[in-house]
């Protein structure tokens, strides 16, 4: 629901704004514009970088311990009470979507352990300004909600998938998930999600040596493979057994024949094409190739914290604004003031332990 800020001629210096500790004057200075007007600029942040793209999580728990993810054992959760309602979300779903932010992706953890999700989904899908609505899962229980997503307006699915051996899968997550993830994956591509990508971690001496059977399985079924570099989130990402994609993608490129190419998204992946230009395989490399300078997004965790980047620590929590009740300007102009504190670049490789939140926990 949007709210108005009802602001008193007689305040509109110096006052605090409605219920939310802002003066007025702070508050133009942030946003830039005058209370009771709207805006339909763009999020740009200090580096002339356009933020066009939100990541939100729904929830950090996972029924999957990927090694590189969550440690084993792991609980210690966000309780329910402080998690972003629906309404919330949509909230500041809209707030973005009003600043020009188009590309929006539901996560978690695992987002299909969010209760009805698909509900979710149809009202973000319908917000305006809201032009793609996607999802990242580990496909676990996609077979049974991938009708109703698509019936929701979610387009497009990254599914998380780093062995097709059971039993090097069951090492890397954990438990036996294998059948379930494929049975998910054939249902999501028969019920029309066009394109289904696989996000595959490749980790040394545990997955290095599939990725040639990874691709040819994707070639096979019309899906688009991107191999991830593992960063150290946490102690699970320091200790997973990091590779560096380029001799990888080398050995691809070798293999079938792979040029270079465009696929679109915005996003992070660098592609390279078969030949015939029906099948692709992007490579993110955060670690061996930064690409910071053309970083799009921020992520909004299921507490409410606004990340500014993966590997640093500037957030501001919206939670508390969005529960004293703050009306829409004040959101904008706090999402536009967070923006400010977006930086530069991660510093993974420099200060390794820096980040001890683990991904699940920030949104992957
Ligand atoms: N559970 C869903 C899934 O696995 O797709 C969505 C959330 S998961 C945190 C999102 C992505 O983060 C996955 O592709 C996963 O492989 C990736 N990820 C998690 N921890 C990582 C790490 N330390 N380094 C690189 N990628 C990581
Ligand atoms: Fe769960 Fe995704 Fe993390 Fe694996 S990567 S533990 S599936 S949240």
């Amino acid at each position: 629901m949007p709210r108005t800020c009802i602001i008193k001629e007689d305040t509109a210096d110096e006052g605090v704004c409605c219920r939310y500790n802002a003066g007025h004057r702070e508050l133009h200075q942030i946003t830039g514009i005058e209370s009771g007007m709207t805006t339909a600029a763009t999020l740009q942040d200090r580096f002339s970088r356009r933020i066009d793209y939100l990541r939100l999580s729904v929830t950090d728990r996972c029924d999957l311990r990927c090694s590189y993810c969550m440690p084993q054992g792991f609980s210690d959760y966000e309780l329910p009470a402080d998690w972003l309602t629906f309404d919330e979300i949509e909230r500041v779903v809209a707030a973005f979507a009003r600043m020009g932010t188009s590309r929006f992706r539901i996560t978690g953890g695992e987002p299909l352990l969010r209760r009805n999700l698909s509900g979710l989904a149809a009202r973000l899908s319908s917000l305006s300004g809201v032009e793609d609505l996607s999802l990242s899962t580990n496909a676990t229980h996609l077979a049974q909600h991938a009708v109703a997503l698509k019936a929701a307006g979610v387009t497009r699915l990254n599914i998380s998938l780093d062995s097709l051996c059971a039993e090097r899968l069951h090492q890397i997550t954990r438990r036996d998930a294998l059948d379930e993830i494929l049975e998910g994956l054939l249902v999501a591509k028969a019920s029309g999600f066009a394109p289904i990508k696989i996000n595959m971690v490749v980790m040394a001496d545990v997955n290095e040596d599939e990725v040639e059977d990874m691709a040819a399985f994707c070639f096979r079924h019309g899906f688009v493979l991107r191999l991830i570099e593992t960063m150290p989130m946490g102690e699970t990402g320091r200790n997973a057994a990091y590779v560096d994609l380029q001799p990888i993608r080398q050995r691809l490129q070798a293999r079938f024949g792979l040029v270079d190419g465009i696929v679109g998204g915005g996003g992070p992946a660098r592609y390279l094409v078969t030949p015939d230009g029906k099948s692709s395989i992007g490579f993110i490399t955060p670690m061996s190739q930064h690409f910071c300078e053309t970083c799009n997004r921020v992520r909004l965790s299921v507490d409410g914290t606004l990340y500014l980047c993966l590997g640093q620590e500037n957030a501001l929590p919206l939670r508390p604004m969005l529960r004293a009740g703050c009306c829409d300007e004040e959101l904008d102009a706090a999402i536009r003031s967070a923006i400010e504190l977006k930086p530069e670049r991660h510093e993974f490789s420099e200060q390794p332990g820096k980040i001890i939140r683990i991904m699940s926990m920030t949104g992957g």
